[in-house]
This record gives C-alpha cells, sequence and structure tokens, in this order.
C-alpha cells in the first residue's frame, strides 16, 4: 500500500547506487537516472534482476517528463577532481538540474530531497558546522563551481517552496566514504586505500593538519530515507559523523589497517581547501533520531576489503 515511485537522479554513482539498493530491496519501484560521467553501471548492475528497478541515461541539464512521487536529487560529480574537469558543466549540472528536478517535482507533485554538501560553508570560521552558518565561500575560486553550485541550488529549492509550493528536503552531507567508490575518485579515502593496498606512497596535500568527519555510505543513506519519509522538517540538515580526524591521522589509521609498507609523501594543498569541517548534528538527532552508527576503524575495514577484491590486490 505504502510503495512508491522513486527517481534516483545520479543513481549510478557510489551513494546513489547504495540508495537505489536499500530502496530497491524495501520494495519501492526505483527509476535510477544517469548520465554516467562518474557513475558505473557496475554499481547498479546487480539491481536489474529486480522488476522494481529500472534505468534512464539522461542528463539532469536536460528537462524530462516522469510520473513519480519522490525524487532524490544526487545528479552531480562530488570529488574535486571530477568537478573541477569541466568546471561549467558543474555548476550547470548543479543549477540547471536543480531547476529540472524542481519543475518535475512541481508538475507532479513529487516531495523533492536535494543531495547539498558540507562545501556550501567553504572553509568555515565556524566549528563545527551548525545550519544556521552561511559559510566562507570563495566565488571565484577553483572549488566554486561545486560549492556555489550547491549554493544555488538550495536558494532555488527553498523558492520553489516558498512561490510554488513544492514539497522540499535538503540535506547537507559531510564526506562520506565506502564501497564503490572509483579507485581513481580522487578524494582521500579511496586515494589512501588505493595507494596502501598498492604499496605506493600516500599522497597527503598540505601538511596533514587539517580536518574531515567521515561518516560511512550506509549510516548516510539512513538518514537521507529518515529525512524524506517525515512530514515535519525540511531542512537544511546537517548528515554526517561529528568524529573528527586530521588527514594526516586517516593516512596512519589506513596504513594500520592494510599493514602497507608505503611511506607518506607530501604534495602542494590544493586552493581553496578547507582547514576544519566537523557536522553540529543536533537538528538530525532531534528530528529524525539520527545519528551514525559505523566508527572509522570499522567502515575503513570494510571499504578495504571491497578494495581488495575489486582491484584484485
Ligand atoms: P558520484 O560522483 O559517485 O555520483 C554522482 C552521480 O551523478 C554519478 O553517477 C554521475 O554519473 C551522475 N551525474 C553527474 N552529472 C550528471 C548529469 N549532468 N546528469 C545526470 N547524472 C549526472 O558522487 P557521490 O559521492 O555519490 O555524490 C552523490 C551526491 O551527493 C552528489 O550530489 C554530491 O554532491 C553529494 N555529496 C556527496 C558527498 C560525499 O562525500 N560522497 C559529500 C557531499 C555531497
Ligand atoms: N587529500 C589528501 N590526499 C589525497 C586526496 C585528498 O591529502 O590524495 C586531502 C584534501 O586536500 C583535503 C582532504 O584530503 O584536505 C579531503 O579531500 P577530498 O577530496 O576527499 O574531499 P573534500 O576536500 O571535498 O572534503
Amino acid at each position: 500500500m505504502n510503495k512508491k515511485r522513486i527517481l534516483v537522479t545520479g543513481g549510478a554513482g557510489f551513494v546513489g547506487s547504495h540508495l537505489c539498493e536499500r530502496l530497491v530491496k524495501e520494495g519501492q519501484t526505483v527509476i535510477c537516472l544517469d548520465n554516467y560521467f562518474t557513475g558505473r553501471k557496475e554499481n547498479i548492475n546487480h539491481l536489474r534482476e529486480y522488476h522494481n528497478f529500472e534505468t534512464i541515461r539522461h542528463d539532469v541539464t536536460e528537462p524530462i517528463r516522469l510520473e513519480v512521487d519522490q525524487i532524490y536529487n544526487l545528479a552531480c560529480p562530488a570529488s574535486p577532481v571530477h568537478y573541477q574537469y569541466n568546471a561549467i558543466k558543474t555548476v550547470k549540472t548543479s543549477v540547471m538540474g536543480a531547476i529540472n528536478m524542481l519543475g518535475l517535482a512541481k508538475r507532479v507533485g513529487a516531495r523533492i530531497l536535494q543531495a547539498s554538501t558540507s562545501e556550501v560553508y567553504g572553509d568555515p570560521h565556524e566549528h563545527p558546522q551548525r545550519e544556521e552558518y552561511w559559510g566562507h565561500v570563495n566565488p571565484i575560486g577553483e572549488r566554486s563551481c561545486y560549492d556555489e553550485g550547491k549554493r544555488v541550488a538550495e536558494t532555488l529549492f527553498f523558492d520553489y517552496h516558498r512561490q510554488n509550493k513544492v514539497d522540499i528536503r535538503v540535506i547537507r552531507i559531510f564526506n562520506t566514504y565506502g564501497p564503490r567508490m572509483m579507485p581513481d575518485d580522487g578524494r582521500v579515502v579511496s586515494n589512501f586505500i588505493v595507494q596502501a593496498l598498492r604499496g605506493e606512497d600516500i599522497t597527503i596535500y598540505g601538511d596533514g593538519s587539517q580536518t574531515r568527519s567521515f561518516c560511512y555510505v550506509d549510516d548516510l543513506v539512513e538518514g537521507m530515507i529518515r529525512m524524506m519519509n517525515q512530514d515535519s522538517f525540511i531542512g537544511p540538515v546537517n548528515l554526517g559523523n561529528p568524529g573528527e580526524f586530521t588527514i594526516k591521522e586517516l593516512a596512519e589509521k589506513v596504513i594500520a589497517a592494510t599493514g602497507t609498507k608505503s611511506g607518506i609523501i607530501y604534495k602542494p594543498l590544493p586552493s581553496d581547501d578547507p582547514k576544519q569541517r566537523r557536522p553540529d548534528i543536533t537538528k538530525a538527532k532531534t528530528h529524525l533520531g539520527w545519528e551514525p552508527g559505523i566508527a572509522l576503524d570499522d567502515g575503513l575495514r570494510s571499504t578495504i576489503d571491497y578494495f581488495r577484491k575489486s582491484l584484485g590486490v
């Protein structure tokens, strides 16, 4: 009776494929929409045997007509290497993608959830980051295509809500990791694990004193589904693990967990790289009864297992 038709844009990507899997296994009818820029068919091939799963190759910068009850809007490259590869396209994906998906939600009366990011806080002057903080973002730097694109997307979500009564939900995702990250994705967890497993030097950018808070993907997906399926709170809400680690500590954990002989080398820090990041998750706890349950050491172990198998090392 409560089964829904659910569109997941960016469904063949890292987070999207875990979300599709969870929804399909709940028995929902899931449409995975992706242009396969950073997504992979291997991420979702195992779902094709389910009658309640289908895929559409489509670019969210173009409008599309579908009949759905819920939309999770995840389409957007998330790793700095990939979103800077074609910066203009990244802005178009965030902004035109939001307009097209909000237009679709408005037409069919669907609830729509935006996968926003901790990057809307930029290189934050407030720590930990609360949802009320407006951020410290460079509008013209190398990260701006992603940060400002996501900020405009949030603006569009709230304007469609105020002006057109679209039923929105906005989550701000903090660094998330787990199986199905691409080995050449460029993000720190996948880079360090792949380097360690291959016995290559581990590349720390800067002196490694910058911090991040790492959330295991299963915890994130649980938070996303809770946010979508409650009626009283539209967000924005931080979803992330409040455990904060320096990048040097992360490198040491990966070295210990893999037992690698890899050394550490230091490379220049990319411009505008945030110095610290940690979510205040009071709102997620209060409104969703959500907090992450998977500690970094445990999540790293299963991610390392995944990469061992997929790389054959
Ligand atoms: P990902 O790169 O693995 O997935 C993004 C997916 O979107 C890919 O499948 C890609 O092919 C697809 N895509 C990109 N441009 C598209 C377009 N124009 N049309 C259709 N599909 C398109 O990244 P991810 O880590 O799975 O991130 C998913 C979402 O979550 C993104 O919106 C990202 O900004 C957000 N997010 C992720 C993190 C994280 O740590 N993983 C943190 C903050 C926010
Ligand atoms: N980083 C690093 N070595 C790498 C990849 C990333 O030291 O091989 C650093 C990066 O400079 C940043 C942090 O790790 O300070 C997280 O980088 P990532 O690209 O994963 O995410 P984001 O910067 O978007 O949080």
